[in-house]
């Protein structure tokens, strides 16, 4: 399936583009179910700070980020803009809108807010442990191939199970990546292969989307780049992630 995209393919190859605008789409829209705890995860304390603040934080200093749309949860915006971007100053912060059901969902609210830019980074806000050094390396590989995600070779051998629990296959551990946020792109590419998805999700399709990539490999022909991530930067799901973020914050130095 084409868009015509060979047009733009062929400027990405060409190399980076000067004077390029690029936007942070902040993700703070899920409810944490799964970190039991009445407050969602975004928001629970590290080290004094609330965890979107690490993020947000990485975003604000990085000198190639022109804006930060921050999205959350419809009741959670107006605590947002007093104790997070207020409070910290995060000025790049130009928008805080509400999120949709699903995470694919808030990205398209996140991309719809966004003012026009050429470069669009997606990155959970439950991923306090992003870095400059991360983003430098998206950088360079949007700029070659116009679409990354972030992530990391695995470590363990990894099992497809059957339905009935039992191993069914065991892939080649060498070509298996786990994959983080951000996950970067052209911005007409990614608001394009969203355009699509919501086509198919109208006309009936089942489609399960669990990352921005996979919209792009699946609405779109445009190949995504694995850039390399970092092993500390984990998003925290369940009540052991934050154990392990509180020993990784001790780390930090906070610009
Ligand atoms: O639920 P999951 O762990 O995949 O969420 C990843 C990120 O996406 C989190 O930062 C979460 O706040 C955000 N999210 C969202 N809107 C949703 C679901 C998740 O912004 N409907």
């Amino acid at each position: 399936m084409g868009f015509g995209f060979a047009g733009w393919v062929q400027r990405h190859r060409e190399g980076e583009r000067i004077g390029m605008k690029s936007t942070a789409i902040v993700l703070a829209g899920g409810n944490g179910s799964r970190m039991n705890s009445g407050v969602a995860k975004q928001y629970l304390e590290l080290k004094g700070r609330p965890v979107i603040f690490y993020s947000l934080n990485v975003f604000e200093h990085c000198p190639f980020i022109d804006e930060i749309v921050l999205v959350t949860r419809a009741e959670d915006i107006d605590f947002c803009r007093a104790e997070i971007v207020g409070k910290y100053d995060f000025r790049k912060v130009k928008k805080i809108v509400a999120g949709g059901k699903e995470r694919f969902q808030s990205v398209c609210r996140g991309l719809r807010a966004s003012a026009p830019c050429d470069i669009v980074y997606i990155h959970d806000g439950a991923r306090p442990f992003v870095t400059g050094e991360i983003l430098e390396r998206a950088r360079a590989d949007v700029g070659a191939c116009g679409a990354c995600a972030v992530g990391m070779p695995v470590k363990d051998t990894i099992k497809i199970s059957d339905e009935e629990g039992f191993c069914a296959d065991t892939p080649d551990r060498s070509l298996i990546w786990q994959i983080q946020t951000p996950q970067v792109f052209d911005f007409d590419l990614i608001c394009r292969a969203h355009e699509r998805l919501n086509e198919r999700l109208r006309a009936g399709e089942e489609l399960s989307v669990t990352d921005d990539a996979m919209v792009v490999e699946k609405m779109t022909d445009v190949k995504v780049k694995l850039t390399l991530g970092d092993y500390r930067n984990i998003k925290i799901t369940t009540p052991e992630d934050l154990a392990l973020a509180e020993l990784f914050a001790g780390g930090l130095q906070i610009l």
